[in-house]
């Protein structure tokens, strides 16, 4: 079962410290802790933190050390720091401020205001959060929005030609979506498209599989690790299911409901071919879906020589 609680990663040599930073916070947080600096920095691929509560003084691997990996890695850098320290020199503290801290505390410390310190940091990331969240999302649908996938395309485009892997993508978009707004007014066309998105997403299963509204009626499928099979499976399943939702759509001149076209490829990324270029194939293809009678998958392996 999933806990809603924030997390927080407590990094001191010192057993003693650690135990009473836990009694302290273990009430209404979720405690990990760590007895060294490398310890900690290898927690941090298991368990992502809401705050680092960390001692500066430790052998090997100090917490100044700890501190400027966080905030170089990408994927970690939001999480804040708070030093606890013996160190209570105005120059250890600028110093420790400059380098990313959110805070700087001062052993010994007053446990209460520890506990209040805390409070408000993690108060303020969960706020962060929720904004990035957000920022991530198409308003109307839910799912992720173009940004998101332009993000997440480069990303898995850099990855897969690291691991010489497969990477596909799908382009989704509904026919004669002008015509069923015409007809049936803007509100439900939003109605319509939310249950699009919805049906959409209910055909992707792993983890690593992207939705995003690409833009007003168009929606991209990005598939790491997936070659020309899974489109097709992943493809018709998404035509076949838009389908069988059965949205009157009297205006459409290739069914009675909504239906959707797709153009899909796979592709074999390396250094010299640009993601563009590949993104602007599986748009081909989808005109191709299009004009030769729509509510269909066209789909191939891309290869950098056919343009
Ligand atoms: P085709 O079958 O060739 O795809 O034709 P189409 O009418 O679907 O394509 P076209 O690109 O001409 O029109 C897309 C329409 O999608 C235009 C606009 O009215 C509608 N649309 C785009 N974004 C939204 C939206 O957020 N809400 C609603 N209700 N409609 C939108
Ligand atoms: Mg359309
Ligand atoms: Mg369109």
């Amino acid at each position: 079962m999933g806990s809603d609680k924030q997390k927080i990663l407590i990094v001191d040599d010192m057993p003693m410290n650690i135990k009473i930073l836990n009694e302290l916070l273990q009430e209404d947080y979720l405690t990990y802790y760590a007895t060294g600096g490398r310890q900690a920095i290898e927690m941090t691929s298991v368990i992502v933190p809401d705050l680092i509560l960390l001692d500066i003084i430790m052998p090997e691997v100090n917490g100044y050390e700890v501190c400027r990996t966080i905030r170089g890695n990408e994927s970690l850098a939001g999480i804040p720091v708070i030093f606890i320290t013996a160190m209570d020199d105005d120059i250890d503290e600028s110093y420790g401020l400059n380098i990313g801290a959110v805070d700087y505390i001062t052993k010994p410390f007053n446990p209460s205001i520890v506990k209040l310190r805390v409070r408000n940091h993690l108060e303020l990331k969960k706020q962060r959060d929720s904004l990035s969240k957000l920022a991530a999302m198409d308003g109307l649908t839910g799912i992720s929005n173009r940004r998101t996938f332009d993000d997440s395309y480069r990303k898995e485009w850099s990855r897969a030609v690291r691991m010489k892997s497969a990477l596909s993508m799908i382009i989704i978009d509904i026919d004669y979506f002008k015509l069923y707004n015409d007809n049936y007014g803007h509100i439900q066309g939003d109605i319509c498209l939310k249950k699009v998105a919805e049906t959409l997403r209910e055909c992707l299963q792993r983890p690593a599989d992207l939705l995003a509204r690409y833009g007003g009626e168009e929606f991209v499928c990005l598939l790491p690790e997936t070659d020309s099979n899974g489109i097709v499976q992943i493809g018709n399943h998404m035509r076949g299911s838009i389908e069988t939702l059965e949205i009157p759509h009297e205006r459409s001149l290739v069914s009675n409901y909504v239906t959707i076209s797709l153009g899909g490829s796979e592709a074999r990324p390396d250094p010299d071919i640009l993601p563009e270029i590949f993104l602007t194939h599986v748009d081909s293809l989808l005109y191709r879906s299009k004009k030769e009678g729509r509510n269909q998958l066209k789909y191939d392996v891309f290869s950098a020589n056919h343009t």
